[in-house]
């Protein structure tokens, strides 16, 4: 049977590997297995959205509000923007999805960092796009400018991923302000945030005021999750905040009821759940210095890091062993082989957790050096 040819080009998004994965292969307990591969929130579920989900368990024969207006009021309050600004998809992943397929056609083509979340491509390669993408690893904007100036009539979107996933650095705000000046009134710029709340707490010049960056410019849209900080990965809630030119046209590729009942509620939930945001962002910052440390004292290449992971590089060793060591002791975490680069990704955990991680880490690193 003949497919679209476009999907020839196309490699599967590799996703961390789930717990129960683990406890087949392995024959871990799933209690004992720890999992910081998918950057998700390690306080598990805030105890106010359980409550809520099992609140609304008994609507879960009706199609959900398709106008979804609870949720956008709530994320319209947020952001101090109007309704008509907000899109909400399965996850930020499908807002990017519409972007992509709302702007683009097999002629034209998207531009982002050396290495980023691989949506980006994908979605492009759904057209047969093409991609351009900077030689620097990480966001480099004078060489996202000098490929945009040679390649303008092709470039239809531009990603900036802010703070980046999955290397960890982030632009300064006031900088990403300068360089979206200079591009193009009919090129799209998408800055995604999913971890923009992550690089907020940690330095202010880093935190993207939305509703500026929005009003200031027609052409940028805005991307969140409720993945990560919210701590609702599985709900799969996201949002794009933009000019309404943009909404109304990416609505047009929106499927009716393309976000569940259940998930709509626990995520205006979450937005009110301020001590589960804040033990999150202190959590994270705190416990990111024990990976800091410990990649100091062992000559580990690090990277600044602005988000809810960090992202450890190794020169004499491969990752893939360090990963394949680390899964068989029930710890998963995420391998950056196939993005290019030889290194571990890392989710910032509980302290219990991390100190197991970095335990069991160390050992590994021992045993691949005696075998070298
Ligand atoms: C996790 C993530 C997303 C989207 O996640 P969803 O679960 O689809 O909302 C988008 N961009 C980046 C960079 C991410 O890391």
């Amino acid at each position: 049977m003949k497919f679209n040819k476009n999907l020839e080009n196309i490699e599967n998004y590799e996703a961390g590997k789930p717990i129960e994965l683990i406890v087949r292969e392995f024959g871990i307990k799933e209690k004992d297995v720890i999992k910081l591969a998918s950057n998700e929130n390690p306080m598990g579920t805030s105890k106010n959205v359980q409550k809520t989900i099992k609140k609304n368990a008994n609507k879960a024969h009706l199609y959900p509000d398709d106008s979804m207006f609870e949720l956008k009021k709530a994320l319209a309050k947020k952001y101090e923007v109007d309704l008509n600004n907000i899109i909400i998809g399965s996850g930020s992943d499908q807002i990017i999805e519409f972007a992509v397929h709302a702007k683009m056609d097999e002629n034209s083509a998207i531009l982002t960092s050396g290495i980023t979340f691989s949506m980006y491509e994908i979605y492009a390669k759904h057209l047969g796009a093409k991609i351009y993408k900077t030689t620097s690893k990480e966001h480099n904007l004078e060489e996202f400018k000098e490929i945009y100036e040679a390649h303008k009539d092709e470039i239809d979107i531009i990603f900036l991923c802010i703070p980046n996933n999955p290397l960890g650095e982030c632009l300064d705000k006031e900088d990403v302000y300068k360089f979206i000046k200079e591009v193009d009134a009919d090129t799209l710029v998408v800055v995604d945030g999913a971890y923009n709340e992550f690089a907020k707490f940690k330095d202010v010049k880093k935190g993207i005021d939305v509703r500026n960056l929005i009003f200031e410019f027609n052409n940028v849209l805005y991307l969140g999750t409720f993945s990560k900080l919210y701590g609702l990965g599985g709900m799969r809630v996201g949002y794009g905040i933009a000019n309404e030119n943009i909404t109304s046209n990416l609505l047009k590729l929106r499927a009716p009821f393309n976000v569940t009942t259940i998930s709509l509620e626990a995520a205006k939930e979450a937005l009110k759940d301020k001590k589960y945001i804040e033990k999150t962002l202190k959590n994270n910052l705190k416990e990111m210095k024990r990976y800091e440390k410990f990649a100091k004292k062992h000559n580990i290449k690090i990277i600044d890091s602005y988000t809810n992971f960090i992202t450890f590089i190794f020169k004499d060793k491969n990752s893939t062993e360090i990963y394949d060591n680390m899964l068989k002791k029930g710890i998963i975490l995420r391998d950056l082989k196939g993005y290019g680069i030889n290194a571990i990704r890392i989710t910032i955990g509980l302290p219990y957790q991390n100190k197991l991680v970095l335990k069991e880490l160390k050992n590994t690193l021992q045993i691949i050096d005696k075998m070298q």
